[in-house]
C-alpha cells in the first residue's frame, strides 16, 4: 500500500529540514525524502553566518525577510535543544566589515545606515581584535550578524520533525512528481508516497522538478570552497570579511576561512588553486593564520537562481505544489524564516503579501538586496 502524508519535502538539506520541523510541529504528518544524508550538501559547506546586514546593502523586502529569519535563531536556540537535545552552536561576536581603501571605506559607511550596523575607527576595530591586519581604514561593525554550525542547525531540526511525528527517508531520492485530482505522486526508486502537498527543497538540484512541473527556471551551483584551521592562542571574537573572504571564529576553536564563488562549476571537490586563493585573502585579514595548521578543504555548491533571489511559494497553476528552493549564499541565515512561511502558506495562515510576491516563481523583477 502507498504511503499517504499530508506534506512530502523533496531534499532533506536545511531548507527541507526547517520545513519539515515546522510543519510536523504545526501537527501535518510530514516525510522527507533525501537522495543521500541529511544536511550533507550545501549545507555541509556552509560558513553558518547569519549575515542579514552582511548580505544586504540597503534596506527592502530582503533585508526584512532576512531579519526576520536571523531573530527567530534566537528563539529557535533554546528551542531546538530543549526538543531535540542539539545545540545548534550559535556564536555572539558579529561581524567586522573590513575596509582596506577608501573606496571600500565609502561603501561600508553608507551601509551603517543599516539598524544594528555600526562604523568603528581603526583604533576601535584593533581594541576589538588586535590580530587583525594592519593599515585597515576602519570597518563595518554587525553585532547582530552572529554564527550557528550548520549542520547541528539542520539535524535539530530534522530530530525536532521526527520527535513530532514526521518520517525521513534518507537514500530515498525522488524521481518524478506526478500531479493528479486529488493528491500528489512522489516516486522514489523504492516506491511511490501520496501527499496532499509536496515541497520541492532539493537545493541547486531543484531545476529538475521545476520543469517537469512546467516551470522554466534555470538553477545553477556557484561552487565554494573553505578550509578550516586550528587556532591556538590567537585571539578572535568576531568573523572578519573582505571582498567575499571571511575568517570564522568557531566554538571548537578552528576558524572557518572562505570561499571562492566559481559559477556553473558542478564538482564537489575542492581545487588546490581554490583553497590557495582563499588563503592569500585570509592572510590580508588575519596575517597569523599563516602559522596555523591546516584542519580539512570542502567544497560545496550555492544553489543560485536566475535573479539571485531564491523560489518560495506556490506552483502559479498547482497549488499542491510549493518550492522552497535557490537560497544561494544565504539558505542558513534564512532557513528558520522559509520553514515558516512555507508552513503558513500549506495551513492557509496569512503570509506577508511583499514577501509571498517577492519570492513567488512568476514574479516580475528581482527583490532589491
Ligand atoms: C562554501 C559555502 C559557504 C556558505 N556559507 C553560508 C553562510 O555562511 N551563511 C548562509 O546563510 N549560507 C551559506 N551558504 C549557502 C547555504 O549553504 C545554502 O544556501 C543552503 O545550504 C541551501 O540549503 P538547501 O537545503 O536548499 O540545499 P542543500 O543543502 O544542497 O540540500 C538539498 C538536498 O536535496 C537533496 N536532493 C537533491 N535532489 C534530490 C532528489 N531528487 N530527491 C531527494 N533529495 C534530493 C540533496 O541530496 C541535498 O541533501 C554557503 C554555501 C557554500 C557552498
Amino acid at each position: 500500500m502507498k504511503k499517504r502524508y499530508e506534506t512530502v519535502v523533496v531534499g532533506g538539506g536545511i531548507i527541507g529540514a526547517s520545513i519539515a520541523y515546522h510543519l510536523a510541529k504545526a501537527g501535518i504528518k510530514t516525510a522527507v525524502f533525501e537522495s543521500g544524508e541529511i544536511g550533507q550538501k550545501a549545507t555541509r559547506a556552509a560558513a553558518g553566518m547569519l549575515g542579514a546586514h552582511a548580505e544586504c546593502d540597503k534596506p527592502g523586502t530582503f533585508f526584512e525577510f532576512a531579519r526576520a529569519s536571523q531573530k527567530a535563531y534566537q528563539r529557535l536556540e533554546a528551542e531546538l535543544k530543549q526538543i531535540s537535545g542539539i545545540d545548534i552552536r550559535r556564536r555572539d561576536g558579529g561581524i567586522l566589515k573590513l575596509a582596506f581603501s577608501e573606496s571600500d571605506r565609502e561603501r561600508l559607511m553608507q551601509m551603517a545606515v543599516l539598524d544594528s550596523a555600526e562604523w568603528l575607527t581603526p583604533g576601535e576595530v584593533y581594541e576589538k581584535e588586535p590580530y587583525a591586519a594592519k593599515g585597515i581604514l576602519g570597518a563595518n561593525f554587525i553585532q547582530d550578524d552572529v554564527h550557528v554550525e550548520p549542520v547541528s542547525v539542520c539535524m535539530a531540526f530534522a530530530k525536532g520533525a521526527k520527535l513530532s511525528g514526521a518520517d525521513i527517508f534518507e537514500y530515498t531520492p525522488v524521481t518524478s512528481i506526478e500531479t493528479g485530482p486529488g493528491a500528489v505522486t512522489v516516486k522514489t526508486a523504492s516506491g511511490e508516497a501520496e501527499a496532499e502537498h509536496a515541497v520541492i527543497a532539493s537545493g541547486v538540484w531543484s531545476g529538475v522538478f521545476f520543469k517537469q512541473l512546467g516551470l522554466n527556471k534555470r538553477f545553477y551551483p556557484v561552487k565554494g570552497e573553505c578550509l578550516s584551521v586550528w587556532n591556538e592562542g590567537i585571539p578572535l571574537n568576531r568573523t572578519l570579511y573582505h571582498d567575499h573572504c571571511y575568517i570564522v571564529p568557531r566554538h571548537s576553536g578552528k576558524l572557518v576561512v572562505g570561499a571562492t564563488m566559481k559559477p556553473g562549476d558542478w564538482n564537489e571537490q575542492p581545487e588546490l588553486g581554490g583553497i590557495e586563493a582563499v588563503i592569500k585573502k585570509a592572510k590580508t585579514m588575519l596575517p597569523e593564520i599563516e602559522k596555523m595548521k591546516i584542519d580539512k578543504c570542502w567544497a560545496g555548491l550555492r544553489p543560485e537562481t536566475e535573479d539571485g533571489n531564491p523560489y518560495i511559494g506556490r506552483h502559479p497553476e498547482n497549488g499542491r505544489i510549493l518550492f522552497a528552493a535557490g537560497h544561494f549564499r544565504n539558505g542558513i541565515l534564512l532557513a528558520p524564516a522559509t520553514g515558516a512561511m512555507i508552513t503558513d502558506m500549506i495551513l492557509g495562515r496569512p503570509v506577508k503579501k511583499t514577501w509571498e510576491e517577492a519570492f513567488q516563481a512568476e514574479r516580475k523583477e528581482a527583490v532589491n538586496r
